[in-house]
């Protein structure tokens, strides 16, 4: 029998950087992600800011949050849906646009406004007015600007870095939690072995098949359960 190899999906993912266990509690709502594999035979690549660009797997708009071991909430419940890691085994690069609405140079303006407004601040205390409790002690740590410059010295090369960080803060995703946290089964039965008409198995007479165990899965919205229903009515009525 064909059965598809199954892994948990609709879970949340494990991230390989240490700060965002920093932020577990914190939820950045109105936030895009955009998730692309990390192509095994380039691993020092960085595949979303340098040569070649690999193609995002998913890319979407909402609410996030940060765990203890890294990220979950609706938005990164669906993203896992569409990252395969038998695919994929170098695992997956994240990008979190934290200000999605606002065009990078807009944002440029914006920041070197606010460090215009305040020259002798240390331009981390200044940025903080921009995210949600001290997210932006994280964006100052990665943009590898030291903390101690105060936002005078901030020069265009670095403004222009900062803000293109603030809307791709890079994660590595190096899997998913595991099944007793996943909400769904990802693989299965392949449909392939199954009529359609019946649920009854196309191999085996007298064998049904419905739900989960099947090579059959969504995101979220309620189709799942349709999916075990729809199945199981079709199996159940069909069973002579
Ligand atoms: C927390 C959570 C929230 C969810 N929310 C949604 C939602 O909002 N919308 C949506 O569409 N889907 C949702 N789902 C997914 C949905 O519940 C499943 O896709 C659906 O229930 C699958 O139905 P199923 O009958 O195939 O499997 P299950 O519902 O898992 O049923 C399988 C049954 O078989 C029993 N069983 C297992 N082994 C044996 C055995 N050896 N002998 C006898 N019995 C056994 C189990 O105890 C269980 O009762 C959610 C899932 C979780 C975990």
């Amino acid at each position: 029998m064909d059965v598809t190899p199954t892994s948990p999906s609709l879970v949340p993912f494990e991230i390989a950087e240490k700060w965002p266990e920093e932020l577990q509690g914190l939820a950045l709502k109105n936030i895009e992600v955009t998730i692309a594999p990390i192509q095994n035979e380039e691993p020092e690549k960085d595949n979303c800011h340098s040569g070649k660009k690999a193609k995002p797997v998913y890319s979407g708009f909402g609410e996030m949050l940060f765990t203890h071991f890294g990220v979950s909430g609706p938005l990164v419940l669906t993203a896992s849906t569409m990252c395969d890691f038998v695919k994929y085994p170098a695992g997956f690069r994240l990008l979190l646009d934290t200000k999605p609405a606002i065009p990078e140079n807009e944002l440029e303006n914006r920041v070197k406004k606010i460090f215009e407004e305040a020259p002798d601040r240390h331009y981390v205390n200044a940025i903080q007015s921009l995210f949600p409790s001290r997210f932006g002690d994280i964006i100052a740590r990665l943009s590898g600007i030291d903390i101690g410059r105060t936002a005078k010295s901030i020069n265009s090369k670095e403004l222009g870095e900062l803000c293109r960080l603030i809307k791709a803060v890079p994660m590595t995703i190096s899997g998913t939690r595991g099944f007793d946290e996943a909400v769904i089964t990802k693989g299965g039965v392949s449909v392939k072995e199954i009529d359609p008409s019946t649920m009854e198995s196309k191999s085996v007479s007298g064998l049904y098949f419905a739900g989960e165990v099947l090579d059959v899965d969504a995101v979220t919205g309620g189709f799942n359960l349709q999916i075990a229903w729809s199945t199981g009515h079709l199996a159940g009525s069909s069973i002579r």
